[in-house]
């Protein structure tokens, strides 16, 4: 085990339930926290200087969002990422991905429109300024978060938020090709396109698409990245 990485007391405003989430995740994606760390609530309580019951409640929602897994016998830890399990991952992510889109087509209007088109301006604007890689993979994560909602499937919406989670969370992890960001933004906005001329057949096809294009650069940078990667749990 390494030894246990140190969070800084939580300061701020807001619900601590919200803030201790939001570091969490925050140390996750940052890799502050590895891959395969454990989450134990006490511990994290003691980091963090808060009670192990907002602890406790980040370490759930982050089980939901795809960042965190249970571990027989061990509680919580920081979701693993392996290739093989990713790569069937993201099989079914594009078969989903593309119903969503569907869906969404046949349910937006004006607002749901400009809300999509708003978050690709966003996108744009932080591909512009250069920023991290989190705040751009929170736009990812966001537009496709609001894709699956227009699409107004409680059922879909069950299947696919810890599909995305997980994926998206391995993408943090894996690949920081310089390119990446701008294509990903291209393949959303032909989603949104897609999606604006009401045409649900050519949205499902644009975002079936995306997913399936991202699985083949996550391959590229796996082909380079992975070997390292995975012996760090252990190292
Ligand atoms: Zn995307």
């Amino acid at each position: 085990m390494p030894p246990a990485p140190r969070l800084a007391p939580l300061t701020g405003e807001g619900l601590l339930a919200d803030r201790t989430y939001a570091a969490l995740k925050k140390a996750i994606l940052d890799n502050t926290l590895p891959p395969g760390t454990s989450l134990s609530v006490p511990e994290l309580a003691r980091q963090l200087d808060v009670s192990r019951s907002p602890v406790r409640e980040a370490v759930q929602r982050l089980i939901h969002d795809g960042l965190a897994t249970h571990a027989p016998h061990r509680g919580a830890e920081v979701s693993r990422v392996d290739i093989d399990d990713l790569r069937q991952l993201y099989v079914v992510r594009e078969q989903l991905e593309g119903l969503a889109a569907r869906l969404a087509t046949e349910h937006l209007d004006g607002d749901g429109l400009a809300q999509l088109r708003g978050i690709l301006a966003e996108h744009e604007a932080a591909l512009a300024a250069d920023a991290d890689n989190a705040a751009q993979i929170e736009l990812d994560m966001r537009f496709h978060r609001a894709v699956r909602e227009f699409a107004g499937n409680p059922h879909l919406l069950a299947a696919l938020e810890p599909i995305a989670g997980r994926s998206h969370f391995a993408l943090h992890s894996l690949w920081r090709g310089a390119e990446a960001p701008r294509l990903a933004l291209d393949e959303h906005r032909a989603v949104v396109d897609a999606m604006a001329s009401g045409d649900p057949e050519m949205a499902e096809a644009a975002a079936r698409r995306h997913i399936s294009r991202l699985r083949v650069r996550l391959g590229q940078a796996t082909a380079r990245e992975a070997a390292p990667r995975r012996l760090r749990p252990s190292s």
